[in-house]
């Protein structure tokens, strides 16, 4: 696999694993952030909805206790009979009807069971005895309850069947030292009460109160809250079950608000499953009203950041970038240099060494360029070597086939070359030339007389002759076992046979010296000049006739081919 397909292919596992990976932590940071975020708007909602919804009752409360402590109204609980104690008792109750927010209060007496009541319109100033509680009328029950309870105040939730009214109710025993004589307090307004307090509207959030037995006591929906609830026992009550169906969740709701109840001023948070979708549960408890402040908060509105797949997406866009920009890079830097390289090597590999020597790369890419390029310029040096080598080699082969080892003058081969070459520029160019052929005279004989060494010993000073006689263009060799011939270009006719005549007699003097004896020998030599242009065979078969003829004659003697021009010997 190439290089370049490598990369890419590591480029797009690297790409994948990034994507997933950085995905995988966005999505689980941006749930850790808003889950962190939820909590914090959780505990601020909880906070916000306590104060909004308790501020009201707790003035209502106060003001509900403060009015059990006066003596007027613990004096008509004892003596109800009494005109004077009921009139003073009933001025106190209407001042504090002017106190109370809802303009109304009520007293009920343990002792007689009447209970007096005014509102705002003060519609029963003068008649506030409005009549007497029965434990067998169910809707006294409320009554009988509190005082068994005994709970100094509680908060209660109630239809007015005489009013016609669902009233918030703040009751508060009426006590003289330990004993209980009675219930009063105030009402406030449900629906209006709801409205500041509960049903606020706002997106997403949906808050309850609960009481300790979980009956819900607040609710934006008035068909979910438990009216009575101290009238009843604790299985007839309307509870938090009625908006978390899963049990798990009851069960941890029931755990926090344990807790909370120990660690007043905190606020807990559950998820929990609500009417099937997933909210976030903000819990805190108001000791002041024996409550517990539900607050159920929807998933989407409080996630802080919405939407974050294009984040990934820009990230990965980024990367990706990144990548191909690394990609160019790495084929600018590495993978182009490299392929330029090659092609270079391919050239030369064909034997072109003439490609121009480009240095490709940067850093290590360029130093293997270099380098690169030194070894091409010295394999071209030694293949340049080699080949002068081998071409000198194969002159001096070529000279050698051409050269008589033995007298070192050229041999027939080397002759023959001479004269073909001077065959052929006489018939370009014109001009004259001679043919000299010698033969040493009864070399046999001085073979067999003095032996073959003494022999090649006359063979070489008779070609030291001939070479020392010879002019720089003329060409001399070896023509067979004792035969010599002559090339001799640009000589006339005349000069010819005077030349052999020389020759004839230089070899004549020459003394052969064998270290035990000495000998002389003779030579017969042909001589030819063509009148007009021959071939080299008609040209040496005339010479060899010379030849012949001069044997003929007697040996150490030169003739012509033509036969009037010779003698000698
Ligand atoms: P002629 O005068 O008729 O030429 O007589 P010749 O003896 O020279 O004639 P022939 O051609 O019969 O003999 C030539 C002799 O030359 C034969 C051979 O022994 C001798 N010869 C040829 N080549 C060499 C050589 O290289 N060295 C020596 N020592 N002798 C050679
Ligand atoms: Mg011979
Ligand atoms: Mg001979």
């Amino acid at each position: 696999m190439k290089l370049g397909t490598r990369f890419y292919l590591l480029m797009s596992a690297i790409f994948l694993s990034y994507s997933v990976i950085s995905w995988l932590v966005f999505r689980d940071m941006v749930h850790e952030i808003n889950q962190l975020w939820g909590r914090q708007f959780a505990e601020r909602q909880v906070m916000f909805d306590k104060h909004r919804t308790l501020s009201p009752l707790i003035r209502e409360i106060k003001l509900a206790r403060q009015m059990a402590l006066e003596p007027a109204l613990i004096e008509m609980a004892l003596h109800e009979d009494d005109a004077g104690v009921r009139s003073r008792a009933t001025r106190v109750m209407e001042r504090y009807r002017y106190l109370f927010r809802d303009h109304s209060y009520f007293a009920a007496f343990a002792r007689s069971g009447n209970y007096y009541f005014n509102d705002a319109a003060g519609q029963y100033s003068d008649k506030q005895f409005r009549y007497t509680l029965s434990p067998r009328e169910k809707n006294d029950y409320w009554f009988y309850a509190t005082l068994k309870e005994g709970t100094d105040y509680q908060v209660n939730l109630d239809p007015d069947v005489h009013l016609g009214v669902v009233k918030v109710w703040i009751n508060v025993l009426l006590k003289n030292g330990n004993e209980v004589l009675g219930v009063i307090g105030t009402g406030i307004d449900l629906s209006e009460f709801l409205k500041e307090s509960v049903d606020i509207n706002q997106k997403g959030v949906e808050t309850f109160f609960v009481d300790k037995s979980m009956a819900i006591q607040l609710s934006a929906d008035p068909a979910l809250i438990d009216y009575a609830s101290i009238a009843k026992t604790v299985g007839e009550r309307i509870k938090i079950d009625v908006l978390l169906k899963n049990p798990a969740d009851i069960e941890k709701l029931r755990q926090t608000a344990a807790y909370l109840e120990q660690h007043v001023g905190e606020v807990a948070t559950l998820w929990v499953d609500y009417r099937g979708e997933k909210r976030l549960l903000g819990i805190s408890y108001l000791p002041e009203v024996g409550w517990f402040d539900l607050t159920l908060m929807d998933e989407k509105s409080l996630r802080v950041i919405q939407g974050f797949s294009w984040l990934p997406l820009v990230f990965g866009s980024i990367f990706l970038l990144g990548l191909l920009l690394l990609g160019l890079l790495l084929n600018h830097w590495v993978l182009r240099p490299i392929h330029r390289l090659t092609k270079a090597t391919e050239q030369i590999q064909q034997g072109n060494y003439e490609t121009e020597p480009p240095i490709v790369g940067k850093g290590e890419i360029s130093d293997l360029s270099r380098s690169f390029w030194r070894m091409v310029e010295f394999v071209r040096h030694t293949n340049e070597e080699l080949e002068r080598k081998v071409e000198e080699r194969t002159e001096d082969l070529q000279r050698l086939t051409e050269i008589d080892y033995l007298t070192g003058l050229l041999n027939r081969r080397g002759m023959m070359d001479k004269l073909e070459k001077e065959v052929a520029r006489q018939a370009r160019q014109g001009g004259s030339m001679g043919l000299l052929l010698l033969d040493l005279d009864h070399f046999k004989q001085i073979n067999d007389t003095y032996g073959h060494e003494a022999g090649d010993l006359a063979l070489c000073a008779a070609a030291n002759v001939l070479r020392s006689m010879k002019r720089s263009y003329d060409h001399v060799g070896r023509w067979g076992g004792e035969e010599f011939i002559l090339l001799l270009p640009e000589c006339n006719r005349d000069e010819l046979i005077p030349i052999a005549e020389r020759i004839r007699e230089a070899i004549q003097s020459l003394r052969i010296d064998t270290g035990t004896t000495s000998f002389s020998f003779t030579a017969s030599i042909g001589a030819h000049h063509p009148e007009t242009p021959q071939t080299l065979d008609a040209m040496l078969q005339q010479v060899d006739r010379a030849l012949y003829a001069a044997k003929h004659a007697g040996r150490n003697c030169v003739r012509s081919s033509h036969h009037d021009s010779t003698q000698s010997g």
